[in-house]
């Protein structure tokens, strides 16, 4: 990639919202080369006075509980609104296997061509915390260049709904109609992330069964424990296809968004991100370059046999590991 423009040039262009100069800083923050991380950093400290100014959804659904013509239906009518909106993908199995589920289609289609609109595929990465860091940069480009709602997707498969909804002020989860929890592959831990659950699908003759889920949802939620004091979870039903329901999700947004800001709790929760955010920053960084260093290369193959063998105990393996970079 060349990128032919200075940092400040790049970051003048985000901020009047050109998007040639937002896909340009979003490709230099998902760059893992060195001068591109150094050119990255100067962007993102220059763009940061501007970002926050969003609403940041997290939205999480098993592959096919329709999650794409959700925010497809969801985008228009809210641009219709006057507003514009980012959606940004956290996709586990990229790291994982390579592969990818939330980029393999053409999605989200009208949206994708509206000018108010900003869809980016999930940033490929060896790990869930390099996916995860390059999508909470991005969030910032997207709203320093004027998106003031902004998805992260992920795909209900683990470990990348707790990451997604520590970046963003609110969790919603789609469900489709009958069956429970187990069913759906849902995790009790995974419910108690979300604010809002929508019961998708919920027309033709899904009906009556999507009716039966918004009530058995309605009622477990209550035994949760509740992740704010200032809101009771909710269940929803909806039909993303036949954009039935779509304006009472976004009613609910905004009384959400309301309700925590009034409380504290949006900027509480993003202060708790930052801060975690850049603990996991420093202990990312400092193992990859005691990874890199050359005294740790040496020794790795060997610990590891005598690790796995029960020769030495972990803990000891890892202070030698450690005292020999430190040298
Ligand atoms: P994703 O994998 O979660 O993004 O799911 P998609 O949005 O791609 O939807 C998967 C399939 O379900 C598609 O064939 C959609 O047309 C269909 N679908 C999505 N929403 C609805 C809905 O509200 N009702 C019905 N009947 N089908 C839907």
């Amino acid at each position: 990639m060349t990128v032919s423009m200075t940092p400040e040039e790049l970051a003048e262009s985000i901020l009047c919202g050109d998007r040639r100069a937002l896909a340009k800083g979003i490709t230099l923050v998902e760059s893992t080369s060195p001068s591109h991380r150094e050119q990255a950093s100067q962007l993102l400290e220059l763009i940061m006075p501007h970002t926050g100014n969003s609403i940041r959804l997290g939205i999480s659904g098993v592959p096919g509980v329709g999650k794409s013509t959700f925010i497809e239906s969801f985008g228009n009518y809210v641009i219709g609104q006057g507003h514009r909106v980012a959606v940004l993908a956290v996709d586990p199995t990229s790291a994982i296997s390579g592969g990818s589920i939330l980029g393999d289609k053409t999605r989200m289609e009208t949206l994708s061509r509206n000018p108010n609109a900003y869809i980016r595929p999930s940033p490929a990465g060896k790990t869930l915390g390099g996916v995860t860091r390059r999508t909470r940069e991005t969030l910032l480009l997207c709203e320093a260049a004027g998106f003031d709602i902004i998805f992260v997707e992920t795909v209900g498969v683990g470990q990348s709904e707790t990451a997604v909804a520590e970046m963003t002020d609110m969790f919603l989860l789609m469900l489709l109609p009958g069956g429970g929890d187990e069913l759906q592959g849902i995790k009790r831990g995974i419910m108690e992330l979300a604010d809002l659950v929508l019961v998708n699908k919920s027309d033709g003759d899904q009906q009556a069964a999507a009716n039966r889920t918004v009530a058995d949802y309605g009622m477990a939620l209550h035994l949760l424990h509740p992740r704010s004091r200032h809101w009771q979870a909710r269940v929803q039903a909806l039909s993303a296809l036949k954009n039935q329901g779509v304006d009472e999700v976004w009613q609910t947004v905004e009384e959400f968004r309301e309700a925590l800001t009034q409380a504290g709790e949006i900027e509480a929760r993003r202060s708790a991100q930052s801060r975690a955010w850049m603990w996991s920053e420093t202990a990312d960084t400092l193992l990859a370059e005691l990874k890199e260093s050359d005294v740790v290369k040496s020794l790795v193959a060997g610990l590891e046999k005598e690790v796995t063998q029960g020769r030495i105990p972990p803990a000891i393996a890892a202070r030698t590991l450690i005292d020999a970079f430190r040298k």
